[in-house]
């Protein structure tokens, strides 16, 4: 176990119900049930249902299934409650419409009415280093006109825009900033602001918060120690950095898993319901079998 990963442990599986958990999940989770156990930790079953539009009840009881029959167990959750419920990120909004509003007055919020196509066609060529388009800046001079209380409940005239105008809220990022943090399972990581991603949505347009600021005020909320995930948001993870740094706040630690492919080589999506882990257990494999496929 890393001496960087701070104790009492407390650590999360962070499932979003969009879909069935497949092999990748299978693997990442397990990696946090097992570094939870080695320290004496406690880990926490997160339900991740910000998206209103993707998320389905029905991936709910799956994913606690799924996750039940591999074999992992979990302290806290939203099937057994605990000290930081709830446990599901729809139910957090209260807390989420609190960071964004610190976040404002803090200055580090513009608001954007930018349509996705205006960023597409607006950002040159290299992309961040997660394909997410490096966003102009176009709007960073909207910043609040009013109160912050009405700004983070998305009230327009908060923002000096006309009513029924729709946009989002960014981070405004430090161009040029190097972000540096050291990862327990793939080394040092070193990022800059500006170049690997820019300015970062954190209240959608529909209002509802976006994954980067609800990740890490739930995160803060309930005390993770160390963030076990896929090395799919290693760039998120310097975002996230910022986030911290803005509320005056020490990062957990980090430790991203590899993550798994398919036969092409092609990373696993929710899509690929071949290697769900309903289908393997379909296919008559034992949630052994099932853990020696990463091995
Ligand atoms: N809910 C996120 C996902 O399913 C994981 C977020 C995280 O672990 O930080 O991709």
């Amino acid at each position: 176990m890393s001496d960087i990963a701070q104790f009492p442990y407390r650590s999360r599986l962070a499932p979003s119900p969009t879909g069935r958990l497949h092999l990748g999940h299978a693997r990442t989770f397990w990696t946090a049930f097992e570094r939870a156990r080695a320290a004496g930790g406690t880990l926490i079953l997160r339900n991740e249902d910000l998206d209103p539009q993707r998320s389905k009840p029905e991936f709910v009881s799956a994913f606690i299934e799924d996750l039940h029959w591999l074999g992992i167990d979990w302290q806290e959750g939203p099937d057994i409650g605990g000290p930081f419920a709830p446990y599901v990120q729809s139910e957090r909004r209260e807390l989420h419409r609190e960071v964004l509003r610190e976040l404002i007055v803090g200055g580090y919020v513009f608001a954007c009415t930018c349509s996705r196509k205006d960023i597409q066609s607006a950002s040159n060529a290299p992309h961040g280093a997660d394909e997410e388009p490096l966003y102009s800046g176009a709007c960073r001079p909207r910043v609040v006109q009013g109160d912050a209380g009405a700004a983070a409940r998305l009230d327009p005239a908060a923002w000096g825009l006309e009513a029924g105008v729709r946009f989002s809220l960014r981070l405004r990022v430090p161009d040029g900033r190097g972000v540096s943090f050291v990862d327990d399972q793939c080394g040092a990581q070193n990022y800059v602001a500006g170049r690997d991603f820019g300015d970062f949505v954190l209240w959608r347009q529909d209002d509802v918060p976006a994954y980067q600021l609800a990740v890490v005020a739930d995160d803060l909320a309930m005390r993770i120690t160390e963030v076990v995930r896929g090395a799919d948001l290693l760039v998120s993870t310097a975002r996230q950095m910022l986030l911290y740094e803005a509320q005056g706040q020490s990062p957990p630690a980090w430790f991203h898993c590899p993550l798994v492919t398919d036969g092409s080589g092609q990373r696993l999506a929710k899509r690929s319901d071949a290697l769900s882990l309903r289908a393997l257990r379909e296919q008559g494999r034992s949630p052994e079998q099932v853990r020696s496929m990463w091995g």
